[in-house]
């Protein structure tokens, strides 16, 4: 078994750049055994062993195991509301489903419905030196923009990316597909596996204690590796995924849940009219000559171009490319909004009628969460023997 997992914090509305950065991405995977083309991974090499897995696992047919989880514990790490935590945490699994992510075939739970995620964290919390979150680009960001520190942030921003690592090991993932902004994540959570294993899962007595709980006495946890989609990237047909889509009022930072000016973001569930707007009053350039992709110096014109190719997956970029590279602004812009509303258009319907049964979505998180409880158990009870907590009889 190969197991995926991932996760979007329920704060907010989802935008564009968590849908073509991550969601679109695990509905690829769940459907196809694929991500879009990932330059950032062993590329072909990978792309065959995803289809017929003889190398490496000796004939064994690969089964792919998905967990897509809606991360709420995350969403508390920012100011928050009650009123609203709850209705949120519904509408990101709705939209999970409703975006094409198939309960039958990957399991959709929510983090704070399974109790192991604050576990681990804490145990990791103890075994993670401060000065490697004090690297951490996000933690800079987000604290800057909260107004510095102090008393204007909780300590849950700062450990943030252990939960995140304990979300990830919980369930001895192989595969974690983020979007760029989470590169340095992901790259702590493989840190913090090789630290652990390194300190508390080796030598005569981890095997003592392994035997008495009844446990093999193998390292508590996976490696996991990051699958990381490059702009627009893609081969033959497929424009691939958007690894970091920028905010619409400036090209340079990313499209974010957090920037408080909501016409720096298109949201999922943005109805047609505003997404038209949106990209009406979108900042552009005033480079003359057409639209291209690619030069450092238009990032607008990058990130637009990106977002276009996007949402026409089946589309390359050649083909694209060819197609707008002579248009004005002004020509492009209502050519892109009309993409981003057809593309949306149908998840946004599936979303009302999920959204209308809920008892459904409800079923279908108790069942994720059943799920999910019994694998983190599994490694949690690993974890705890490897640092030599008592277990429970
Ligand atoms: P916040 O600003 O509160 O951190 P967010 O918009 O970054 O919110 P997250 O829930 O932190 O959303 O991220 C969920 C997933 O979406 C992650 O896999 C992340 O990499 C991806 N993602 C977020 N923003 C972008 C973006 N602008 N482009 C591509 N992927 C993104
Ligand atoms: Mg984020």
């Amino acid at each position: 078994t190969r197991r995926i997992l991932s996760g979007v914090q329920p704060t907010g509305s989802l935008h564009l750049g968590n849908y073509l950065g991550a969601i679109m991405q695990w509905v690829e995977f769940q459907n196809t055994g694929k991500f879009f083309a990932d330059p950032s991974s062993s590329g072909k090499e990978d792309g065959e062993e995803d289809a017929a897995d003889d190398d490496g696992d000796g004939g064994i047919v690969v089964v792919n195991e998905n967990f897509f989880c809606v991360v709420d514990l995350h969403a508390i790490t920012m100011p928050q509301d009650p009123n609203e935590l709850e209705e949120s945490t519904l509408a990101s699994a709705a939209l999970y489903i409703a975006a094409g992510i198939d309960p039958e075939k990957s399991r959709v739970f929510v983090q704070s419905h399974v109790p192991a995620h604050a576990e681990l964290a804490w145990l990791l919390n103890c075994a993670t030196p401060m000065n490697w979150l004090e690297r951490m680009i996000q933690y800079k960001d987000k604290a800057k923009k909260a107004g510095g520190g102090g008393d204007s942030i909780g300590v849950g921003l700062f450990t943030y990316p252990v939960l995140m690592a304990a979300d990830i090991l919980l369930y001895q993932a192989d595969r974690v597909p983020v979007g760029e902004d989470q590169r340095q994540h992901l790259e702590l959570a493989r840190d913090i596996v090789r630290r652990f294993n390194n300190e508390y899962c080796r030598g005569n007595s981890y095997k003592a204690r392994c035997k008495r709980a009844g446990l093999a006495s193998r390292p508590a946890f996976t490696e996991p590796e990051a699958m990381i989609i490059s702009p627009g990237g893609g081969g033959d047909g497929g424009t691939g995924g958007v690894a970091r889509v920028m905010s619409l009022t400036d090209g340079t930072s990313k499209m974010s849940k957090s920037d408080p000016n909501d016409n720096s973001r298109i949201n999922v569930l943005d109805p047609p009219d505003v997404i038209r707007e949106k990209i009406k009053r979108c900042k552009t350039d005033s480079f003359a000559g057409g639209i291209e992709w690619d030069n450092p110096d238009r990032p607008e014109a990058t990130n637009l171009l990106n977002i276009y190719a996007a949402v026409q997956p089946h589309r390359s970029r050649e083909e694209l490319y060819e197609e707008v590279k002579g248009m004005k602004w002004g020509d492009f812009k209502p050519l892109l909004a009309d993409a981003i509303v057809a593309h949306l258009g149908p998840i946004q319907k599936r979303y009302a009628e999920v959204r209308a049964d809920e008892g459904y979505l409800r079923r279908v998180l108790n069942e994720g969460a059943n799920a999910a409880d019994e694998i983190a158990q599994r490694t949690l009870k690993a974890a705890k023997v490897a640092m030599g907590f008592s277990i429970p009889k």
